[in-house]
């Protein structure tokens, strides 16, 4: 036997009984960002090496260990992208469209990062994302919340999900409290693991996040962030707070919260799950308004989030609001006897000019009556038209609801789209 080819570990097909539950999230998300007034802009998947290690930074999970990385055929380093951030701010600078101006932004699509795969965290993933540039007040910061807060209820997991947000500050008050956290570490480098003691050095705050529960007993006592907040940043933390609290937005302060990239500053925010284990965030973003300038554009602020879809539709389907949402169709026909084939290919195709709403499965392949009948009720359709070759002959066609909640019926052909009209338009 000929062996077959599978996926790459942790990249996923997303199968014919799972897409509707994604179509629906998706034209969700839609409609609620362009209510907000956001228009969708689309990256290349693949960039430049260079734009993620600059923007997102050496010193990350992201970039040290998870970035498919390669050399393409003219001997230049190419990366799959493991976000959308740092690409939209490539295309922004690129295109003249951050500069001096108020951009709201959306994309969707597919990430690589390199894991280990497991529930919630694939190597392929799907992130909404949005990004708004030029505005550097704190209502914004609270719209982007308010949005996403908005499409959690929207989908019915509102009482799932907790909004924990932080500030770090400015960049260069920052850069201070990471040297008096470097010093605190040192001093207690005999209890950490290896990879605080390397991060400790080069990034410390990423210790701040360590799951290790030695290492969280130690920076219990360490020096504290807000601490160091210069006076702009206390006041723009606390707007936020007042917006959210005037929006009825619940949240948690959480002084551990720091990211894992290095463009943030001031507001960061997740939203987190308790549904799915170590792989609670489903939404996380912040306040990142140096990294325009980073990467060569001119000095414009900016704060966005991405959210990851498998995560979201994880949550649906425990809910099993999932399995509401059905793709089955409308009508299924059946032609028995010679030359109804022919007449049943127009009446299909006629439907679906008149009715285009509907979803019509035509029969193909001929077969007995028993046998397209079986295939009708498998299709989920709601009717089967039948065309038989009396009913050919007559000029008609039977109705037979599969649900059996109204009774068989035969009519004319030329009342075909009225009496659909009927059936499914008038209640
Ligand atoms: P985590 O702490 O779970 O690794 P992260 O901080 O690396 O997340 P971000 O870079 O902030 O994640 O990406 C935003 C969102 O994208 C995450 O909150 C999560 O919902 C989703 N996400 C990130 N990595 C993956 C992955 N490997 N598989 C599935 N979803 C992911
Ligand atoms: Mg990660």
């Amino acid at each position: 036997m000929i062996k077959k080819i599978q996926a790459i570990r942790g990249m996923n097909d997303t199968l014919p009984s799972q897409t509707a539950i994604w179509q629906k999230l998706e034209s969700l998300l839609r409609q609620v960002v362009s209510s907000y007034g956001y228009s969708e802009i689309r990256m290349p998947i693949v960039e430049r090496t260079e734009l993620f290690k600059r923007a997102i930074g050496e010193v990350t999970d992201v970039v040290e260990k998870e970035m498919y990385t390669f050399i393409d055929r003219n001997g230049e380093s190419l990366t799959l992208r493991p976000e959308g951030t740092a690409s939209c701010v490539r295309a922004g600078n690129e295109h003249g469209l951050l500069y001096n101006q108020e951009r709201r932004m959306w994309y969707c699509g597919a990430m690589f990062r390199h894991e280990r795969p497991q529930k919630g965290r694939y190597r392929q993933f799907h992130q909404f994302g949005i990004e708004t540039f030029g505005i550097a007040t704190p209502d914004i910061d609270a719209e982007i919340i308010l949005l996403s807060a908005r499409l959690w209820k929207l989908l019915g997991i509102e009482e799932r999900v907790e909004l924990h947000i932080n500030s770090l500050g400015s960049n260069a008050t920052r850069e201070v409290y990471k040297d008096a956290l470097s010093k605190f570490l040192m001093q207690h480098e005999s209890v950490l693991d290896d990879d605080s003691k390397r991060r400790m050095l080069t990034n410390p705050l990423r210790v701040l996040d360590s799951k290790n529960p030695a290492v969280q007993a130690v920076l219990v006592n360490a020096p504290k962030l807000s601490a160091y907040y210069d006076q702009p940043s206390i006041e723009h933390f606390e707007q936020l707070q007042t917006y959210l609290q005037a929006s009825g937005v619940k949240f948690i302060v959480n002084e551990g919260l720091v990211r894992g990239l290095d463009y943030y500053n001031r507001t960061v925010f997740e939203w987190v799950t308790t549904s799915l284990g170590s792989q609670g965030t489903i939404c996380a973003g912040g306040r990142y308004d140096g990294l325009v300038e980073q990467l060569g554009g001119k000095a414009t602020p900016a704060v966005g989030f991405a959210m990851g879809l498998e995560r979201i539709v994880l949550i649906l389907d425990a809910l099993t609001l999932s399995s509401d949402i059905k793709s089955d169709v409308d009508i299924y026909t059946v032609l028995v006897g010679d030359k109804t084939e022919l007449a049943g290919f127009k009446m299909a195709e006629l439907i679906r000019s008149e009715l285009p709403q509907l979803k019509v499965m035509h029969h193909c392949g001929a077969g007995n009556f028993k046998k397209q009948m079986k295939r009708a009720d498998k299709s989920g359709a709601r009717l089967a038209l039948i065309i038989a070759g009396s009913e050919l002959e007559d000029g008609t066609v039977t109705i037979k609801d599969l649900e059996g909640k109204t009774q068989q019926k035969t009519i004319m052909m030329e009342e075909l789209i009225t009496v659909l009209t009927q059936i499914f338009y008038k209640k």
